[in-house]
């Protein structure tokens, strides 16, 4: 496991992937009943933007930096209020919170978060991140395990976030398979997908894998901040969410839209929110 996401918290792609998160959950917490959020590769939860991975690469400089010099008709937006008033604690101290610290604090009372890491160092900084804290179970455990025998919950609602390395090939079989054993147990489940946008036919392979096996809707959020290399670097990311709320589609493009000018590179970002109806609708 050589993945280390400190080298990227704060990047283009993670403001995309939490802004876009941020409203799944808002949108499952419209009725009192509470729900369970999980976060099958979560990392050790809270970034240093001023310690050496950070300022080694210096990503967020194009992400979370350049969003918290942006006008504040973007950060005070309705759509981005929770997300930033959540970063901006933690960027004030150069800072950046990870996905399940970004879910904790979105929790209700009666919400859980179960966040799951395998790298040992990540694993321990996440587990004394959430130490003593009852709404949080923070296990050292493969995330694909737990994404086929931890669920359902027993809140009955609630949002799988799948945000795996990428660092291997297979991953998109590995994706595949732990959803179609998930979905297999937890019809009704959110669940949200990332993705990098690098090389097309994964890409591809992906969102296809995705449609054959998505029982409800699938909707697919792509932010590209500059136009594909033939060298395949790391041009954009995207978000596949199975079983989305019905407003997540409208809401993924104005958001998406709203962030293009701040995170594109040289005007030249792009963005697309596609919508397959499932088999069962
Ligand atoms: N979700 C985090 C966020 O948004 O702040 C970032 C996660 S990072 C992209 C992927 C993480 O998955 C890494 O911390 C890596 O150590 C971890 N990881 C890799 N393979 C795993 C597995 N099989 N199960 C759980 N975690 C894994």
């Amino acid at each position: 496991m050589n993945y280390r996401h400190a080298f990227h918290a704060g990047n283009f792609a993670d403001v995309v992937k939490h802004a876009l998160f941020c409203r799944l959950v808002r949108y499952l917490q419209r009725k009192d009943g509470a729900i369970r959020i999980y976060d099958t590769h979560a990392g050790p939860g809270l970034y240093d933007l001023a310690g050496e991975a950070a300022t080694r690469t210096m990503e967020h400089a194009a992400g979370i930096s350049a969003l918290a010099s942006a006008g504040e008709r973007i950060r005070e937006h309705p759509l981005f209020r929770d997300y930033w008033s959540i970063v901006a604690a933690e960027f004030s101290e150069r800072r950046y919170p990870g996905s399940p610290l970004i879910a904790r604090q979105l929790l209700r009372p009666q919400d859980r978060l179960s966040a799951y890491e395998l790298h040992p160092e990540d694993a321990a900084q996440l587990k004394a991140l959430f130490a003593g804290d009852p709404a949080v179970k923070a296990i050292a455990l493969d995330g694909w395990l737990a994404l086929g025998a931890h669920v359902p919950p027993k809140e009955k609602r609630g949002l799988v976030l799948v945000d795996p390395p990428f660092e291997k090939p297979g991953e998109v079989d590995d994706i595949g398979d732990a959803l179609e054993k998930a979905l297999a147990r937890w019809r009704g489940g959110v669940f949200a997908v990332w993705y990098p946008v690098k090389r097309a036919a994964m890409v591809e392979a992906l969102k296809e894998r995705l449609r054959a096996l998505a029982p409800g809707d699938l909707v697919v959020a792509e932010f590209l901040r500059e136009p594909p290399t033939p060298a395949e670097t790391l041009v954009g990311s995207g978000l596949a969410v199975v079983n989305p709320p019905y407003v997540f589609a409208e809401e993924a493009e104005a958001i998406l839209s709203l962030l293009a000018p701040v995170l594109g590179r040289g005007n030249r970002a792009t963005t697309t929110v596609k919508e397959w109806p499932g088999k069962a609708s």
